[in-house]
C-alpha cells in the first residue's frame, strides 16, 4: 500500500463501488465511446462511471490519444494487433513517466 502512496498515486477517496463490474463494463465499452459509437444510454453511464473513476478516466486518455494516432497513420481500422501493440506502448509510456 505504501509503494501506491510513494509512487504519488493514492487511489481516489469515495468511490461508492470501487474497481469492480462496473470498471470491466465501462473499459469494455471505451473504445465503442471514445468513437462515439454506442447508444445514448450506454454511453451515458460510461461517461458517469469516468467522472467518478480516475484509472478508467486515464484508460479514456489513452484510448482516445490512440484514436487519434490511428487515424492519422491509417485512414481505416487499424487491424487489432496494431491497435493492442499501440496501445501497450502508451501504457507504458505512461507508467514510465508517473514513475519517479
Ligand atoms: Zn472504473
Amino acid at each position: 500500500m505504501t509503494g501506491w502512496d510513494a509512487a504519488g498515486a493514492t487511489p481516489a477517496e469515495g468511490t461508492s463501488g470501487g474497481c469492480g463490474p462496473d470498471c470491466e463494463q465501462a473499459l469494455g465499452r471505451l473504445f465503442a465511446y471514445v468513437d462515439r459509437e454506442l447508444e445514448p444510454g450506454d454511453a451515458e453511464k460510461v461517461r458517469e462511471h469516468i467522472e467518478d473513476c480516475r484509472p478508467c478516466l486515464d484508460e479514456m486518455a489513452v484510448e482516445t490519444m490512440l484514436k487519434e494516432l490511428v487515424k492519422r497513420c491509417c485512414q481505416e481500422q487499424a487491424p487489432d494487433d496494431l491497435r493492442v501493440r499501440i496501445h501497450a506502448q502508451l501504457t507504458t509510456l505512461k507508467v514510465t513517466r508517473t514513475a519517479p
